[in-house]
């Protein structure tokens, strides 16, 4: 078997250290005898692993007491549903800011419930910056105001949070999460899939300030209602029990391999920076993302022609270097460097991006 290095935007390449954890306690987590798979949700064995992840995204991310985390499935889009169905409570209007597709299906989505006003976008340069949002544009009788920290696609992320006031902020983190320290205090709801930089996909995890709960539409289905699953402690019914055994092993890897989200950070600049000096140096390659809100995640970027980059996608591939076609609505290439690519595999894209630019300049 060939070591690849896997660039997709999610589901990602994990931690082989979590990996091989995994492998280790697949037929028997610890003395049970059981795989994680196989335990109840209501036992005392498998309420200890929810706790432990629960207690380590506290400490990790340093959640106030006043938040609740709530471990659901349904993916990050499930959740352009549930935001407006949950706190459209007094006016059932909210504010977005549109930076790139998932920002605009959950404008799209708030609409089906009430009212929802663009108060900036960068659509006019296909979302490759990120507008400047004040106090002033926000509307003062919104629900909430929306907008996606890191945006998966276009390679952008906010390096400001919007002042919204009063009006509480929500904000999609799905391939933000962890790769950074986020101060939580200022938002209203936050939430993630897990399959950029948390584990497998299936879970989603939403952090609420606890004033938000209670109240959601009446029309709201109890299995979008935040309430529902705050109260029953993320167990009203069966939750992706074996995703949230991998979020802890995540959860663990960041404690105790990287230290704190500072250092992740770190880490993270560093290996962006590698792959952005190159780029900005190359004749060949091109980044169209403005260079004040670069995302350390997502790097998109582009040859001189659609053939090239077909070219440079199918070399790659067959050099180990997979998943580094761009997202199907813009194309070229996009490098996704979660918090699991090694710097290893940074300098491996590199290395044959140099070598490829030789030979086709
Ligand atoms: C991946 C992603 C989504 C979609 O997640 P699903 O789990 O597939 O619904 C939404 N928002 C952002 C920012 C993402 O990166």
């Amino acid at each position: 078997m060939n070591k690849v290095y896997n660039f997709s935007a999610g589901p990602s390449t994990m931690p082989k250290h979590v990996l091989k954890r995994a492998e280790k306690e697949m037929l028997n987590y610890n003395h049970s005898g059981q795989s994680v798979m196989e335990m109840s949700h209501r036992s005392k064995i498998f309420q200890e692993i929810l706790e432990d992840t629960k207690s380590l995204i506290r400490n990790i991310m340093d959640i106030p007491d006043n938040y609740d985390i709530l471990f659901l499935q349904g993916g990050a889009s499930s959740q352009f549903a549930m935001v407006p169905l949950n706190l459209f409570g007094k006016y059932k209007s909210a504010d977005f800011i549109l930076t790139g597709q998932w920002s605009t299906k959950a404008y799209n989505e708030a609409k089906k419930y009430g009212d929802a006003n663009i108060i900036a976008s960068s659509k006019d340069k296909n979302f490759s910056y990120i507008p400047k949002v004040d106090k002033e544009m926000v509307n003062p009788n919104a629900d909430f105001l929306f907008y996606c920290m890191n945006n998966t696609i276009y390679g952008t992320k906010f390096n400001y949070i919007p002042n919204s006031k009063n009006i509480p902020l929500v904000s999609d983190i799905s391939s933000f999460i962890l790769s950074e320290p986020i101060d939580v205090s200022k938002f209203g709801v936050l939430y993630a899939c897990a399959q950029k930089n948390l584990g497998p996909a299936g879970l989603t995890i939403v952090i609420i300030r606890k004033d938000l709960l209670n109240h959601a539409l009446s029309i709201t289905p109890t299995m979008f209602n935040y309430s529902v699953h705050s109260e029953h402690n993320s167990l009203y019914n069966t939750p992706p029990c074996y995703c949230i055994y991998i979020c802890k092993l995540m959860l663990e890897w960041i404690k105790d391999e990287i230290g704190s989200l500072e250092n992740m950070k770190k880490i993270n600049q560093q290996k962006a920076n590698i792959l952005y000096n190159y780029i900005d140096n190359s004749t060949l390659f091109h980044s169209y993302v403005d260079k004040s809100c670069r995302s350390l995640m997502n790097i998109p970027f582009v040859t001189k022609s659609k053939e090239l980059d077909d070219k440079f996608i199918k070399q790659a591939t067959l050099n180990n270097i997979i998943n580094i076609k761009g997202h199907r609505s813009i194309g070229g290439m996009r490098a996704s460097i979660y918090n699991a690519m090694p710097i290893e595999g940074v300098e491996f894209l590199v290395d044959f991006m140099q070598k490829f630019e030789k030979e086709n300049s």
